[in-house]
Parts: C-alpha cells; structure tokens; sequence
C-alpha cells in the first residue's frame, strides 16, 4: 500500500500501470477492475462466559468472467472492507496468471482467533458458513473458500460439514471449500503448496540468466542467502523447500522479534524452539534482533516477506540490501516502496504470480472433489507394472542389473503427492516464463509486477471480450 492511500486502490494503481501496455478499451479495463460482489455481514456470537458479542464478516467476488469465485477466508482483526476487496481482486488475477479458471474472490472475519477457544472459532465459522449460504455466496460452482491468514484444514472441515448439512445429497458437495484435511476430501499437498510454489517461482527467476546477470548473481538457488519474515504455514513451507535444495535460509522473523544465524536456521527446530518457549528469540546458535523489522534490512540475496501486507513502505524500502525480494505474502510491498526497489534494481518477484500455489492446488483439489477419485489410483499400478517389464527387458538385453536405490526410483508409478507437486511446478515454471517474455518484449515495461499484470489483464480481457456483449 501507499502509505496515503487503501490497499484496494494500490492494486488498481499497479493495474493501471500495466494497463497501458495493453489494448483494452477503457470500458473492458473498469469491468476488469471492478469488485462485482460485496457481501458484508454482522452476526451474534454467544461467548463461553456468556457474553454475547457482535461479529463482523465479508465476502468479496471480484470478478465473474470465470466461475466459480475463489480465495481463502482469513480470520484476523485487521480485516476490513477495503483488504478483502484488494485480496479478492489479486485472486482475480492470480487465478488468471496460472491459468486456473476461477475468478477471484476473498472473505475475511474481523477477528484475533488467538482470543477465542476452539468451540467459539467453531461456532463462527459454521454461522460465517451459513450466512453464506443464505445469500448464495459458497458452492462448488458458485464461490469456493480456502485457507488464508489465520485459518486452515481445521476450519475448512467446518464449512464443509455446515455446507453439506444444508445440502443434502448435493454429490459435488465437497467441492465447496478447499484446503479441507485428506481424510475430508482435501488433496496431498495442499498444505505445503504455497510454500512450495514460492520455491519453485524463485527458483525459476534463480534459472534466468539475464536477470542473474543484471543482479550479479550466479545462476541457481543452492549456493543463495534467504531471509524469511513470517513462520506461518507458508513462510515455514518456503524456508523449508529452500533449506532442502541447498540455499540458506539466515534470519527468521516473527512479530516479536528475529533471529540470525549465517550457517543457516532449520525452520522445523525453530518452529519447535517457538512452540516450547512461546518465542522466536534466544534460539541456540542464533543472534537475537529484538526489533523485528530490522530483520528485512539485513544483507541476503532473497528476501521473503511472508506475513502480511504493506511491511515494505517509503520508510524503509531504501534500507533494504536483499538482490531478489519474493512477494509470498499478498501485498507486502506498498506502491512507493514498488519505486524505490525497482530504482534500486532490486527484482520484485509479485505476490499474485509468487504465491498462486495454494489456488493451483485448490485447483486440484477441486477438480479432484468432481470426479470423485484420487489423484494415480488408476494408474498408479499400471505404470509400475509397465516400468517393471521395461526395466527387466532392458537388463536382460545389457546383462547388468540396476541398483536397489535406482530400481525403485525408475519402477514407481505417480501418487498423488507426485502428481500434484509436479502439476504445480510445471504451473510455476510456465507462469514464470510467460511473465519473463513479456517483460522482455518492451523495455518500458518497468518490472516484474507490471509485467504479471498485463498477462493477467490481457487474460481476464480476452475472457470478457470473447463473452460479448455486457448482459
Ligand atoms: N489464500 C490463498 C491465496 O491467497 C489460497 C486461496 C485458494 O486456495 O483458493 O492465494
């Protein structure tokens, strides 16, 4: 965000730079940035004292050019009209930019769900629900919830389960919310997605040899220091696929501070360090950095804000030594802070491209809920016999057999875990290509946002201009 104006309008100000590299008429451009549909609700809350207390919910369907609506529900006190309107348009366009075909949606409930317990988080989620499905705001061809700030599979169960209640028979039903537990209809992977979406979009910019030239940097991601603000679910899952291929991940923050540590940090010791003293700090072998912000300002190669928005501004943008700063939050960076960085020629890679996992996923989950069977349950054996056969052929023609390690490797048929890791890193591979070709196709086009932004424009515009006349 700017640090004078709402976050909604900060997108639509990264929109309106980007727009000018396209051919929409003015009017396609409004309907394309228009949040179509704004439910705003207030419900009663019975305490577990007895109190009663007046909670306050949104839903936002930003665009209908593809249905159904998509976006997770964060449950923070932050949340207001403006946020959920800015976080439903960015699933407009990251739906677009990954070519999933939702379009975008958000909800959020104004709430700490730290200050509630488990049965009055319950009972506000299941009343959200039902709210929702009063005003035909959720289902699986409608508008379709996920996870976000502050909520995850747990909750998911509960919409499902207050949805399906009002729906009886309804054989789609599961498609209703994604993000849900395995056992309830979710897909393997989806907890790790975002994170690993992160992993695979940087590493892919990592891959790109003009832009590591500009930077100065060496091709890859293994040898780079990382620095990760957040250690929430997607901010644990990055640091975690980072530290897996081989990159260093040398600060964590949270909101009460930050640790450092230069031979690099296992997020898993420190989220258990975290757990067990209810602190990121005095974490063994790290440097405490009692004021967390200070953290983002550190040397690194790649930086990733992955807690909230607006954490990068004016104030401190020009403070900020980080080569490649990825975006695994939605809107950590306000429009100001966009200009110094860019001037800076620091690469932005942008939140609604960098963090489309979770919805590619959703996605699958999705898809996976219609046609009612697990991802490799057809042809999981299949492969494996087929493998099998090919393999005892090919040693029987050389005479040599292969080793133990490298039979099962070549011999295993796709499970599900495979399947969606490897739909999702192709989705990052291809997106991050289709971004990288249009920002190299005109100099003027500034940076990697306004780049990911005409793709998405030039997406959702074609859908709207191929369905006609405005009804
Ligand atoms: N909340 C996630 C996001 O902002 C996931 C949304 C979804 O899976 O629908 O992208």
């Amino acid at each position: 965000m700017s640090e004078q104006t709402s976050f909604f309008e900060n997108v639509n100000k990264s929109f309106d730079k980007a727009a000018k590299f396209t051919k929409w008429e003015q009017g396609i451009l409004e309907q394309i940035k228009a949040a179509n549909s704004v439910l705003r609700i207030k419900f009663p809350l019975k305490r577990d004292d007895g109190s009663i207390e007046v909670i306050e919910a949104y839903r936002v369907q930003h665009s209908h050019h593809k249905a159904p609506c998509k976006g997770g529900i964060r449950f923070s006190e932050a949340v207001n009209q403006d946020e959920v309107m800015a976080l439903a348009a960015l699933m407009t366009y990251k739906c677009a930019i990954v070519n999933v075909p939702f379009g975008g949606g958000k909800g959020g409930i104004k709430i700490n769900p730290k200050k509630y317990s488990e049965f009055e988080l319950q009972k506000i989620t299941r009343r959200y629900t039902s709210e929702l499905v009063k005003k035909n705001f959720i289902g699986p061809g409608i508008d379709v919830p996920a996870p976000d700030y502050g909520t995850g599979a747990r909750e998911m169960a509960w919409i499902l389960d207050t949805y399906t209640s009002l729906h009886p028979g309804e054989v789609d039903a599961a498609g209703c919310v994604t993000g849900k537990p395995v056992t309830q209809g979710g897909v393997r992977g989806r907890t790790e997605a975002t994170g690993l979406g992160v992993f695979y979009g940087i590493r892919e910019v990592c891959n790109t040899h003009k832009v590591m030239d500009k930077l100065g940097l060496t091709l890859g991601v293994g040898d780079k220091k990382v620095i990760v603000q957040g250690l929430g679910n997607v901010g644990f899952h990055t640091a975690k696929f980072f530290r897996a291929f081989g990159a260093k991940v040398i600060a964590i923050a949270e909101y009460e501070g930050a640790i450092y540590n230069e031979n690099g940090l296992n997020e898993e010791e420190v989220f258990q360090h975290r757990k067990k003293t209810g602190s990121i700090l005095n974490f063994p072998g790290a440097t405490n950095i009692p004021k967390s912000s200070d953290a983002l300002e550190l040397e690194c190669d790649i930086l990733i804000p992955a807690a909230l928005e607006g954490v990068i501004t004016k104030e401190n943008a020009d403070r900020i030594k980080a080569k490649i700063i990825g975006e695994a939050a939605n809107g950590p960076l306000t429009v100001d802070a966009d200009e110094v960085l860019s001037k800076k020629g620091i690469v932005v890679v942008p939140d609604m491209y960098l963090n489309a996992g979770g919805v590619t996923v959703s996605y699958f989950e999705w898809l996976k809920n219609l046609s009612h069977v697990r991802y490799g349950r057809m042809e999981k054996r299949f492969t494996e016999n087929m493998n099998k056969q090919i393999l005892g052929q090919i040693e029987d023609m050389t005479g040599k057999k292969v080793g133990s390690a490298e039979r099962l490797l070549i011999e295993h048929g796709a499970d599900e875990v495979d399947l969606v890791y490897s739909g999702l890193e192709e989705t990052m591979i291809s997106a991050t290509r289709e971004i990288m070709d249009v920002w190299d196709s005109n100099p003027e086009i500034p940076d990697m946002r306004t780049a990911a932004f005409i793709v998405a424009i030039n997406k959702v515009g074609t859908a709207y201009d191929e369905l006609g006349i405005f009804p």
